[in-house]
C-alpha cells in the first residue's frame, strides 16, 4: 500500500482531514481522467459486479455495499472473485438499486451524485509500471483517490492488495466510513469473531482493531488450545472489516462485508493456525502473492510455514521471481535472503465450492456470518505490536475513554504499508490509511454510536499479544524474573495465538460477572489470571490441565510481566498523546475530556522528579 498516493476528494473543504490527504473534487477528477484516458488501449478490462455485504437485504450492506469494479488486470479479477461476493446476481441487485434511484428521483437518467446513490464505480487501471514515475510527489504517476460525493474510485499505478482490490480497503473502509459517518453507521479496520462457551451453548461476539500486520487474521481463525477446547471455541465472521450500525433496539450489531481473507502469509502454519493453514491448502482456490514459488511443480515455500528449506532448489524462485539456484550458495537458504516478502499474501474464499455445493473453506465459520442483521457485539478490542508498556490485557470502563483508547493509539509500522517498516507512529483507530472523512467528524459519529447504544454499550478494552523478553532485559532482577527469562521459549513472552482466547475470555467474563482485578491507572488488569477456577468456572481437573498445557509455553512467573505497568512508560506515552492530540484542537470536549481523565490518572503514578 502506498499511504502518501491515496486521496478523498470531495467538493467541500469540510471534508479535509489530516490523515485522509484531502484534494480537491474537481481537479483530482481531472488528474485521474487525464491519466488513465487510453492507459489500458489493448488490455482486457474485467467488469467485476460485487456486492461488500454478507446479506442482500443487510440494512447497512443493502444500500452501501453495491458495486462495479472495472480492472485492467487479470490478477485482480481472480482476487475480487476471492475477496467479495460476485456475479450476476449483484449485477441484479444493481439493476434493481438504480431503478429504485430513478423512481425516487422521478428520472428517467441519472446524474452523478444520484449514480452514486445507487451503487459504487471503482476503477483500477495498472499504468505501465516499467515506466511510472514513483517520486512521491506530484509527478508521481499513482493517483489513488476515492471520491465519496460521486461514490466513485479511481486507482492509476498499481495492480496489488488494497491499491487494485476496490472492494476491500478503497470501497469498505475509506469510501464506506464517509458514507457511514454521513448515515450513523460504522465502517471500521476490525475482525470480528464469536466466543462460543460450548457447555452453555452461547455465543458472545468482539470486534478488534489491530493494526495491519497485528494479529486480526489469525485471532479470527484461532484454534483454542487442546486444553481449553472441550469448552471453548472462536468462530470466524471477518478478519479484516466490520460494518456496524446500532439497531432499534439499541444494540450494536457488526457485518463482514468481504468474503475472503487476505492474509499475511509469512508465520502461518499448522502448529499456530490450523484453520488458516486449511484454508489456504490445495483445492481452496487460494490466490498467493509475493512467495517462493516453484515454476515446474507449482509448490509454494514462505518463511515460517513449519517446513525446511526444499532439499532441491531447480525450479524455485523467489518473490522477486529470482531464481534461487542462481544465488550464492551462502544466501539460498538464509533467513537474510527471504524467499517471501514480509508481506507475502494469500486470498483465500470463505466458503467454497465442491462437487457442486457450497462448504466452508475456513473451517471455523461462525453459522450466523451470512446472518442478515450481522451479530451483536459484547467487547470492542483495540491492541499492537508493543514490546513493552501495554499489558496482555485491561478493560477501559468509561466507553468514551475507550474509544479515546483507540484514537491515540500508536503502532510499529509494518511492512503492509510501503517503507514504514519499523517505525512507531500514529494509527487513530488503526484507521490512519483508511479515513474517508475528517477525524473530527468521524469521532462525533463515534459518539453519536455510543449514545445511542445506552447500556447495551460494548465493554471496551486493550490487549497486546506481543510483549518481548528483550524490551525486559535491564530489569529482570527488579521484577523478579530471571527464571522466567532463562527459561523462555521465544522473545516473545506469552505464546499468543490460540492462548489469545484468554485475554478475550477474561473481558467478556468481567463485563458478565465480577472477576478479581487490579484497578490501574489505566484501567482494569487482571488479578489471579491463572486462576481458571474461579474467572473461568473451570472445575479443578480442568484448570490444572490448561495451566500445564500454558505453562509448556511460558512460565507461571513470566505472568507478572505480561501485566507489569511501568509508570515511566505511561508518563512517555503521557507525552507522545499530547503532542498528537494538540493536532487535534477542534474535537469534541467530551472526547478531549478523555485525555484529561487520562493525564489525571497518570499523573497519580508519575514517578516524583528526583
Ligand atoms: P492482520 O494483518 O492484523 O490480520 O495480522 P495476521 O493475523 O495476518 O498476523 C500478522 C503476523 O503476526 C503473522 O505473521 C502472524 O503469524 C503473527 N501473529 C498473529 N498472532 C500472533 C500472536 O498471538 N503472537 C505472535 N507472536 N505472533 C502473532
Ligand atoms: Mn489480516
Amino acid at each position: 500500500r502506498t499511504v502518501e498516493r491515496t486521496f478523498v476528494a470531495t467538493n467541500s473543504i469540510q471534508g479535509r482531514g489530516r490523515l485522509n490527504n484531502w484534494l480537491q473534487h474537481d481537479e483530482a477528477w481531472h488528474k485521474v481522467r487525464s491519466l488513465t484516458q487510453g492507459a489500458s488501449e489493448n488490455k482486457t478490462l474485467y467488469a467485476i459486479p460485487y456486492m461488500m455485504s454478507n446479506h442482500p437485504e443487510h440494512p447497512i450492506g443493502s444500500k452501501y455495499g453495491l458495486g462495479i469494479e472495472l480492472t485492467d488486470s487479470r490478477y485482480v479479477a481472480l482476487n475480487m472473485l476471492r475477496m467479495t461476493r460476485t456475479g450476476s446476481f449483484a449485477l441484479d441487485l444493481i439493476h434493481a438499486s438504480v431503478k429504485k434511484q430513478k423512481e425516487s428521483c422521478g428520472l428517467a437518467t441519472l446524474n452523478d451524485v444520484e449514480i452514486g446513490k445507487a451503487f459504487v464505480r471503482a476503477v483500477n487501471i495498472t499504468g505501465n509500471l516499467d515506466t511510472l514515475s514513483r517520486t512521491n510527489d506530484e509527478t508521481d504517476d499513482r493517483w489513488f483517490v476515492t471520491f465519496p460525493d460521486t461514490r466513485f474510485i479511481v486507482h492509476h499505478g498499481s495492480a496489488y492488495g488494497g491499491n487494485a482490490l476496490l472492494g476491500k480497503i478503497a470501497h469498505g473502509l475509506r469510501l464506506a466510513s464517509a458514507d457511514a459517518q454521513k448515515n450513523r453507521w460504522l465502517a471500521e479496520q476490525m475482525m470480528i469473531i464469536g466466543v462460543r462457551d460450548k457447555l452453555l451453548d452461547k455465543s458472545e461476539y468482539v470486534v478488534a482493531a489491530y493494526p495491519s500486520a497485528s494479529g486480526k487474521t489469525n485471532t479470527a481463525a484461532m484454534a483454542v488450545p487442546e486444553s481449553l477446547s472441550n469448552r471453548f471455541e472462536v468462530t470466524f465472521l471477518g478478519d479484516d472489516i466490520a460494518w456496524m450500525y446500532v439497531g432499534e433496539d439499541d444494540q450494536l450489531y457488526a457485518m463482514n462485508p468481504e468474503a475472503g481473507c487476505f492474509g499475511v502469509a509469512i508465520d502461518t502454519r499448522f502448529d499456530t493456525a490450523p484453520n488458516l493453514v486449511s484454508a489456504v491448502s490445495s483445492g481452496s482456490g487460494t490466490i498467493w502473492t509475493n512467495v517462493g514459488f516453484n515454476t515446474n511443480t507449482r509448490r509454494i515455500w514462505y518463511e515460517g510455514n513449519g517446513e525446511p528449506f526444499p532439499d532441491d532448489l531447480a525450479d524455485w524462485i523467489d518473490y522477486k521471481g529470482e531464481a534461487i539456484e542462481d544465488r550464492p550458495v551462502s544466501q539460498q537458504r538464509s533467513g537474510d535472503f527471504p524467499w517471501a516478502h514480509p508481506n507475502s499474501r494469500f486470498a483465500s474464499p470463505l466458503k467454497k465450492f465442491n462437487q457442486g455445493s457450497v462448504e466452508n473453506n475456513v473451517s471455523n465459520l461462525d453459522p450466523l456470518c451470512e446472518h442478515q442483521s450481522g451479530v451483536p457485539i459484547s467487547a470492542i478490542l483495540f491492541g499492537g505490536r508493543l514490546p513493552y508498556r501495554e499489558p496482555l490485557v485491561r478493560i477501559i470502563d468509561n466507553s468514551v475513554d475507550g474509544l479515546y483508547d483507540g484514537f491515540v493509539l500508536g503502532v510499529v509500522k509494518t511492512a503492509a504499508a510501503d517503507g514504514a517498516d519499523g517505525k512507531f507512529g500514529p494509527d487513530p483507530m488503526t484507521m490512519g490509511a483508511f479515513f474517508g472523512p475528517s477525524e473530527t467528524d468521524y469521532i462525533e459519529n463515534w459518539l453519536d454510536v455510543i449514545h445511542r447504544s445506552r447500556d447495551k454499550v460494548p465493554t471496551f478494552a486493550h490487549v497486546n499479544y506481543f510483549l518481548r523478553w528483550s524490551a525486559f532485559e535491564d530489569q529482570l532482577e527488579n521484577l523478579g524474573l530471571e527464571e522466567a527469562y532463562q527459561q523462555r521459549k521465544s522473545d516473545f513472552i506469552w505464546p499468543g495465538y490460540g492462548w489469545n482466547i484468554l485475554e478475550i475470555l477474561w473481558v467478556l467474563r468481567s463485563r458478565n460477572s465480577s472477576t478479581d482485578f487490579k484497578a490501574t491507572a489505566v484501567g482494569r488488569i487482571p488479578e489471579n489470571f491463572l486462576s481458571f477456577e474461579q474467572w473461568l468456572g473451570l472445575s479443578d481437573d480442568e484448570a490444572n490441565e490448561v495451566r500445564t498445557e500454558l505453562h509448556r509455553d511460558v512460565s507461571e512467573s513470566a505472568v507478572n510481566a505480561l501485566f507489569h505497568i511501568d509508570p515511566e512508560a505511561w508518563v512517555g506515552e503521557l507525552e507522545r498523546r499530547d503532542r498528537f492530540l494538540a493536532n487535534y484542537p477542534d474535537m469534541p470536549d467530551e472526547f478531549l475530556d478523555a485525555h484529561t481523565r487520562f493525564r489525571r490518572n497518570i499523573e497519580t503514578i508519575a514517578p516524583s522528579e528526583a
